[in-house]
């Protein structure tokens, strides 16, 4: 049986609160991008850290949706759990503001790593698309410009299945064992799973 660990919206809050400083150091990020539905909570979190921190004005949250685990409407059976399948990205206004920023990625949790993979992959296909309408001698320089990075709340320490570049820094709240970990705005009675997350820390 798996074992699943309860997770409460203050653990996320407080692991989303200590590991913003470093972001801002390290990547100080100009556009957060948010894989949905985990990752938008935490990144409307980030936000308001991120303002804190940094003092300026209140950043973009866009949204791309992602799905490996869920059933949606119009996948076969055979898909689900294998291929990342897109179910909502970015528009056209948008993806020409990625040119030339740092971009960050934020997710609730890297499991085998494929949906963080597809993520950055599309999205620097997108960039290259984008350069194609600057000068030719200006590209270079805006693609050293653009960057993307990653921050997830958890890495659960397992082998992955794909990888994320070198170069794309990577942040994650907490590292983990491979376990289910069950969020709480999937609880149907949030009063019960808070409850329950503190029995289980007992
Ligand atoms: P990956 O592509 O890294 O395998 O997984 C990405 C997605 O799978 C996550 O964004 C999340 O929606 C789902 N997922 C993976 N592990 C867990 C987990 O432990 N708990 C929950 N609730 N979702 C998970």
């Amino acid at each position: 049986m798996v074992q699943h660990l309860r997770v409460t919206y203050n653990d996320i809050h407080n692991l989303i609160r200590e590991r913003t400083p470093q972001i801002v150091r390290d990547f100080n990020p100009d556009l957060l991008i948010a894989i949905g539905g985990g990752g938008f909570f935490p990144a409307r979190v980030m936000r308001t850290f991120l303002r804190e921190e940094t003092g300026k004005k209140t950043m973009q949250i866009q949204a791309i949706g992602l799905s490996l685990y869920e059933p949606i409407e119009g996948t076969t059976a055979q898909q689900i759990g294998h291929e990342v399948i897109r179910t909502q990205w970015l528009g056209p206004e948008c993806l020409k503001t990625l040119v030339g920023r740092r971009n960050l990625i934020v997710d609730e949790v890297d499991d085998t790593r494929k949906t963080l993979h597809y993520a950055i992959s599309e999205l620097w296909k997108d960039v290259e698309k984008e350069l194609l309408s600057y000068p030719e001698e200006e590209r270079a320089a805006l693609r050293d410009a653009t960057k993307f990075g990653v921050f997830v709340v958890h890495n659960k320490l397992k082998a992955k299945l794909a990888e994320i570049a070198a170069d794309t820094p990577y942040f994650s709240g907490a590292d983990v064992e491979d376990l289910w970990l069950d969020y709480p705005w999937e609880a149907i009675n949030i009063d019960e799973h808070d409850r329950l997350a503190q029995s289980d820390r007992a």
